[in-house]
C-alpha cells in the first residue's frame, strides 16, 4: 500500500505547521440526556493527536456528528465532544462555533504550536456530503485553507465520498493517521488469508446493509452466525412467522437465496426473546424461533441460541469477526444475547475483530474487557465495505 503515514509527516517536521486532522468523533449520544454515551471514538484518535501536539504542530480537528441536514442543528453540536476531548488530552481544546466561518478562522489563526482546535460539525454544511463535485469542492477549499498538511484518522468515515475525506486530501499533502493505519492493517488480514476456522457473527438492525458483506464472506468463512434484528428476515425466508419483529420484506427472497447457497454455513437462532412491545419494561419470554406469536416482537436471541453460538465460536476457531449486536442491548432486559456472544468471543483463543459503532459501544457498555478482543474497529460501515472488497474513497484519496 502506497500510503504515507503520520510518521512520514512527523519526520518532515511539523513545528509551527497547521495540520488538519479529519477525526471520527461521531460518538453515540444518550437519547434522553444528550450526553456522550460512549467515548471510544474520541479515545481512538488520541495517539494521532498526541503525537502531533507533542511535535509542536497546530492541530485543527474536524469531524461530523450524527446526521444533521446540511445546516446548524444544536442537538448535533460537537461542543460537548470538545470538552471531553480536552479532558482526555489533558489540554484545553479551542472550539470553533462554526466549521469554516468567522469563528473557525479566528480559532485557527489564534492557535499556538502544540495547541488543538476543534471545528463545529462538518455536516452543518451542505458541501460536506453533497453529490455535486463542485459544491463539495468549494467546501473542501475552505477546509483545506486551515491546514498545511492533512491527516485522515477517521476510519469510520473512509467509505464516504465526502469533502473532508475525499476532496481535502486532493488539496493538501496527506497522510494516514495511526488509527486508520491500524484498522487497514487488521482488516487486510481478514480479507487476505485468515487463519481457519474463521467464524463471522452478524447482527444489528438492517439486513440490507449487510447482504453484500454476507455475499462476499460466504466463500471465505467456515461459519456465519446471524442474530440481531436482521435474523428475522432470514427466519421469514425459512418460512417462519416472525410476529411484529423487524422485517425487511423486499429482502426475504435474497435471504432465501443466500441460505440455499450457504452450504449450511449460516446458523440462525433457534429461540428468541419475544416482547409485547419495543420498550425497556415490556413483558417478554423465550419462544422458539420458528413460531413467534403474531403480536410479539423479537428483541434478543434466546439462551439456547447463545449456547449454540458460543459453542460454534469456541471449537478451535482461529479468527472471528463480529459486527452488530444480537439484540436491543441498550435495554437491559434484551442485552443477554449480546453479552453471551461477546463473552464467548472474548474468551476465545481466536484473533477477534469487532466492527461497528454499536457493537464496540456494547462491549464497553456491558463492562467487558476491551483487551480481550484482538481489535475493536471504530468503523461499522467502513469495516463492512472493506471486507466486501470495495474501494473506500477515503483510502483511495490517501493513495494518490
Ligand atoms: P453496528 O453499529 O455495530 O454496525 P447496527 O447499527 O447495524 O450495528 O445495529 C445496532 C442496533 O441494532 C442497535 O441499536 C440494536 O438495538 C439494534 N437491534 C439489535 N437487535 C435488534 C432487534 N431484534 N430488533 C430491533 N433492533 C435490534
Ligand atoms: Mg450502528
Amino acid at each position: 500500500m502506497s500510503i504515507r503515514t503520520l510518521d512520514d509527516l512527523l519526520a518532515e517536521g511539523v513545528p509551527g505547521r497547521r495540520v488538519l486532522v479529519r477525526a471520527d468523533l461521531n460518538v453515540p449520544l444518550d437519547k434522553q440526556t444528550g450526553e456522550i454515551a460512549d467515548d471510544g471514538r474520541i479515545r481512538a484518535v488520541l495517539p494521532t493527536l498526541g503525537a502531533l501536539t507533542e511535535a509542536g504542530a497546530k492541530v485543527v480537528v474536524c469531524s461530523h456528528l450524527g446526521r444533521p441536514k446540511g445546516s446548524p442543528d444544536p442537538q448535533f453540536s460537537l461542543g460537548p465532544v470538545a470538552g471531553r476531548l480536552g479532558e482526555l488530552l489533558g489540554a484545553s481544546v479551542h472550539f470553533a462555533t462554526d466549521t469554516v466561518g468567522e469563528s473557525a478562522r479566528d480559532t485557527v489563526a489564534g492557535l499556538a504550536d502544540g495547541e488543538v482546535a476543534l471545528l463545529e460539525n462538518l455536516r452543518f454544511n451542505k458541501g460536506e456530503t453533497s453529490k455535486d463535485d463542485t459544491e463539495r469542492g468549494a467546501f473542501a477549499d475552505q477546509l483545506a485553507a486551515f491546514g498545511d498538511a492533512y491527516v485522515d484518522d477517521a476510519f469510520g468515515a473512509v467509505h464516504r465520498k465526502h469533502a473532508s475525506v475525499y476532496d481535502v486530501p486532493a488539496r493538501l499533502p496527506h497522510v494516514a493517521g495511526r488509527l486508520v493505519l491500524r484498522e487497514v492493517e487488521v482488516l487486510s488480514t481478514l480479507t487476505g488469508n485468515p487463519e481457519r476456522p474463521y467464524v463471522v457473527v452478524l447482527g444489528g438492525s438492517k439486513v440490507s446493509d449487510k447482504l453484500a458483506v454476507i455475499e462476499a464472506l460466504l466463500p471465505t468463512v467456515d461459519r456465519l452466525l446471524i442474530g440481531g434484528g436482521m435474523c428475522f428476515t432470514f427466519l421469514k425466508a425459512q418460512g417462519h412467522e416472525v410476529g411484529s419483529s423487524l422485517l425487511e420484506k423486499d429482502m426475504v427472497e435474497t435471504c432465501r437465496n443466500l441460505l440455499e447457497r450457504s452450504e449450511g454455513k449460516i446458523m440462525l437462532p433457534v429461540d428468541v426473546v419475544a416482547a409485547d412491545a419495543f420498550a425497556p419494561d415490556a413483558a417478554h419470554d423465550v419462544v422458539p424461533a420458528d413460531g413467534i406469536p403474531s403480536h410479539r416482537v423479537g428483541l434478543d436471541i434466546g439462551p439456547e441460541t447463545v449456547a449454540g453460538f458460543a459453542a460454534a465460536l469456541r471449537t478451535g476457531t482461529r479468527t472471528i469477526f463480529w459486527n452488530g449486536p444480537m439484540g436491543v442491548f441498550e435495554m437491559p432486559a434484551f442485552a443477554a444475547g449480546t453479552r453471551g456472544v461477546a463473552e464467548a468471543i472474548a474468551g476465545s483463543e481466536a484473533f477477534s475483530v469487532v466492527g461497528g459503532g454499536d457493537s464496540a459501544a456494547a462491549v464497553r457498555a456491558l463492562g467487558l474487557d476491551e483487551k480481550a478482543f484482538g481489535h475493536i474497529s471504530t468503523g461499522g460501515g467502513a469495516s463492512l465495505e472493506y471486507l466486501e472488497g470495495k474501494t473506500l474513497p477515503g483510502i483511495a484519496a490517501l493513495e494518490n
